[in-house]
This record gives structure tokens, C-alpha cells and sequence, in this order.
């Protein structure tokens, strides 16, 4: 190396910290680009100035240079290096002229980093294990860039209440429910290749994937076909490919048929898949099935944001709730919004929904007496709860009373005994604690009252979790 090169030794991957220190002793002490050799290994020292001023780069050059210290390209550091050398020698306006060589060629490639974060963010896929301290949830993930520390915010504020890892050859991220640390690179065999839950995803990923609306050209596109390898639903794409014309067929020949309204499940066969898209597609396929008597035919459908941190599953609407088609209005619903609003939960931020969605009730004169579901008739409506809470994708799910409790769990569970946080609620994380209504039928204030303030510690042990 010639005795006037300039060497720059910094951290391995996108270290920006490391850059903007370097760039402004450079800067400062007027060396140019083409005598700066630059290296990213993590092994030589940065290269620093005592008293260098910061650098006063023109709108939109930091944002740029944040984005291109991520690209795996070896020659980003140089490329940068330039851009700023120009930048403050007389170009100022450079970023503004899109077709100089290295505006373009730095436009592309802060571009490719961006479709990076987002390809991250579309397809972690986290497998569950079983640890001393609990469940973890561990994916593991190949970018092509440096861009693990810019996904940690998504991953954090997506995924607050469960402890997760996601490994990667670019470094690492862990969050244990409270603290976020970035580790170093991982290697494959450190993630699991699959989890129990796998199986509940693929026929979940089957039964949203339309036939008619296939188009494998816009499928790589969208997902190109180096994630396949890490992604559960790739397995099956290739046969639901090759399946997908008959299944169009099929379709097709159905349509003549009158739809089957009761089933929830014959009902999504007679509309063929399109049914389950959206939430208010299944909203719409729940309401236009006829409950058999003695059920109110008015359906009461969920109610809160998709993306909820807390889904609260109540049994089945009341007399209040059938007559406005909202759930938990009536006494029940008051008490729970009063229990709420202890908690420090407001019900607007929330989902609210029930396990059964019809009144089941017994006319007795004019009133309608509250009938409690049977098991089957539990499970009748457990398959569209199920799909209901993977399109809001709460972070906890709480179940009040028994009947939410047993559809979730797809059995019999005593509240009293499993109260509290749970992992009986399927692939959720859940929590159990009573029905509001059973607050409302305790006859004695005192009882009444302890066993409201047990309620709402509940709501407020439910709130900490997310
Ligand atoms: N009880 C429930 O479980 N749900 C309601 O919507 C109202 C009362």
C-alpha cells in the first residue's frame, strides 16, 4: 500500500456509527477519496479526529447514506465516502441530478435494502420451543443485506409479548418480552425446522389460498423463490399449483348449487375459498348462516381493530346484544367496560367477540331466558372463531368464562383452576378469567365485590402481559 493511503477499518455490517466518525475525520483532515481503503470486518481500527466538526450534509444525503450502509456491497463505505466527498466540494445539489452514475447506482441500491427490511418483515417465520423459562418462538431468516438492527423496531412493537429470536447469517435479534439485544451472526442448525404448530399454519395457508385467483408468475414475484426454502407454506405451493385448475373446475361446476347455510364449514366449501380472504368476508359467510332454532337468526359478529393487542372472547351475545347486533352492550357488557376502564383499558383499543355468535335463548312469556351452548354447539362455531382471530392476529387473547374457554381449547378447562395466564388457548397466548355475567348472578354484595376486584386484577395481569 502506497504510504499516502488512508486504511479505514470498521465494524462488521452496517456500521454507521463507525462510517459517520470516519468520514468526518476524512473530511476534516481533507483526505481523498481515491486515497482511502476501506474494510468492514470488525477487526482493523476505525479511524477518528479529534475536534472534527459534523458533517453539514444537504436534506435527504443522511437518510440515503443510513439506508446504503446496509447493502452487502463491499464497496458501499467507498461509494459513500464519494457521494459526501462531492457533496461538500462544490456539488450540493448532486442528490438532485437522479442520472449521475453514483446518485443512480446509490438509488438502487438503498432500494434493494428497503425490499430487504420488507421481505424480512413478510416472511420471519417463528417456530415455538419449549425452554426452563417457557415458550420461545425462534425463526430464522436470510437477508441479503445488513439490515437485521433495522427490522428489531417491527419485530418489537409486532411481536412485544412473546419471547422470540430471529438468527440469521447477518446477526441476530432477542427479545425476551422487555429487553431487545442484537447478537452475532447464527448459523441455520441454531433455529428449529419446524414446530407443532406448523401443521395448523399449512392447512390455515390451504384453505386461504384461491385456485382462481392463481398466478405463480406473480407469486415469485412477490416472493422470490430463494425464501421458499424457510417458509412452512412453500412445501405445499407446488401441489397446490398443480392442483389448482381442477380445484378451479370444481368451483365452477359448484356454483349451480344452492349454498349450504348452517355449516360454517360447507358453507365456506359452497363459496369456495375467496370466503376466507378477509375478515369481513367471513363476517358476511358467519351472518348469512341460518343457526338451527332455538337461535336468534341475527348473527352478533366481533367488534375492535384488526391487530388488537387483546382479543377478548365472551360465550354468545345476550338479549341486549341480539336486538342491536353488538357484543357485550347489555348488563354484562357494562360491567366489563367499568372492569376495563379499572384496568386501564380503553374498550376502542381492543377486539370483543364471542365464541358462539347467535342468542341462544328460551321464550318464556315475553322474555327470552339465556340458554347455555352445548359443547357441540360450541364447536359448530369454533372453526369460524378460530379464523376470525388469525385475521385480527391479537397478542393475547383472553378468554372470559367457561364456554370461551372450552372453545378455544377445543375441551373442557376449569376456570377457576386455570385462571390466569394460559397456554390452553391454541396457538394464542392467552389468558382466563370469568364472565363478567357470572359477577352479576353472585347474590351477595360482599362475595360480589371481592370477586369483581379479582376481575379486575385480571384485566390488569391481561394488560402487562402484551
Ligand atoms: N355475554 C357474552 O358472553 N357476550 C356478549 O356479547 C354479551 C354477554
Amino acid at each position: 500500500m502506497s504510504a499516502s493511503l488512508v486504511r479505514v477499518g470498521l465494524g462488521l455490517g452496517a456500521d454507521l456509527d463507525g462510517f459517520r466518525a470516519a468520514a468526518r475525520a476524512l473530511i476534516a483532515t481533507d483526505v481523498k477519496p481515491s486515497d482511502v481503503v476501506w474494510s468492514a470486518d470488525g477487526l482493523s481500527g476505525g479511524h477518528e479526529c479529534a475536534g472534527a466538526k459534523p458533517l453539514m450534509l444537504p436534506k435527504g444525503a443522511a437518510k440515503l447514506i443510513g439506508s446504503v450502509i446496509c447493502h452487502s456491497d463491499e464497496e458501499r463505505h467507498a461509494l459513500l465516502y464519494g457521494l459526501i466527498w462531492r457533496l461538500t466540494h462544490g456539488e450540493k445539489a448532486l442528490l438532485d441530478i437522479a442520472c449521475d452514475a453514483l446518485v443512480h447506482r446509490l438509488a438502487r441500491m438503498a432500494k434493494s435494502v428497503h425490499r430487504d427490511v420488507h421481505k424480512m418483515h413478510a416472511y420471519v417465520r417463528f417456530r415455538q420451543i419449549d425452554t426452563a423459562r417457557g415458550e420461545r418462538f425462534i425463526a430464522w431468516f436470510e437477508p441479503d443485506h445488513w439490515i437485521v438492527h433495522s427490522t428489531a423496531r417491527f419485530f418489537v412493537d409486532r411481536f412485544r409479548g412473546m419471547d422470540w429470536a430471529i438468527l440469521t447469517p447477518r446477526g441476530s435479534l432477542h427479545w425476551d418480552t422487555q429487553t431487545l439485544s442484537v447478537g452475532p451472526p447464527a448459523e441455520r442448525a441454531a433455529a428449529p425446522a419446524g414446530d407443532d404448530f406448523e401443521t395448523h399454519w399449512l392447512a390455515y395457508y390451504e384453505s386461504v389460498f384461491n385456485p382462481a385467483r392463481l398466478n405463480p408468475e406473480a407469486m415469485r414475484g412477490q416472493m422470490a423463490v430463494k425464501y421458499w426454502k424457510n417458509l412452512p407454506e412453500a412445501a405445499a405451493i407446488p401441489r397446490l399449483i398443480r392442483e389448482a385448475p381442477a380445484r378451479v373446475r370444481e368451483m365452477i361446476a359448484r356454483e349451480a348449487q344452492p349454498p349450504v347455510k348452517r355449516n360454517p364449514k360447507k358453507a365456506l366449501a359452497a363459496m369456495g375459498d375467496q370466503a376466507l380472504t378477509s375478515l369481513a368476508a367471513l363476517n358476511r359467510q358467519i351472518s348469512e348462516c341460518v343457526p338451527p332454532a332455538p337461535f336468534s337468526p341475527r348473527a352478533v359478529l366481533g367488534e375492535g381493530p384488526l391487530g388488537a393487542a387483546i382479543a377478548l372472547v365472551g360465550e354468545q351475545p345476550g338479549d341486549q346484544e341480539d336486538l342491536t347486533g353488538r357484543p357485550f352492550v347489555g348488563p354484562a357488557g357494562q360491567l366489563l367496560d367499568a372492569a376495563l376502564e379499572e384496568a386501564g383499558i380503553t374498550r376502542d383499543q381492543i377486539y370483543v367477540t364471542n365464541a358462539v355468535k347467535n342468542f341462544k335463548f328460551k321464550q318464556v312469556g315475553k322474555r327470552r331466558i339465556h340458554q347455555t351452548p352445548t359443547t357441540g354447539e360450541i364447536k359448530h362455531y369454533r372453526w369460524w372463531l378460530l379464523r376470525e382471530l388469525d385475521f385480527v392476529r391479537p397478542r393475547l387473547v383472553v378468554a372470559l368464562g367457561g364456554t370461551a374457554v372450552k372453545a378455544m381449547a377445543g375441551k373442557t378447562v376449569p376456570v377457576l383452576r386455570s385462571r390466569g395466564p394460559t397456554d390452553l388457548v391454541g396457538q394464542w397466548k392467552g389468558f382466563i378469567t370469568v364472565h363478567p355475567s357470572s359477577l352479576l348472578r353472585e347474590s351477595d354484595p360482599a362475595v360480589r365485590a371481592t370477586a369483581y376486584q379479582g376481575f379486575v386484577n385480571d384485566l390488569i395481569l391481561a394488560r402487562a402481559l402484551v
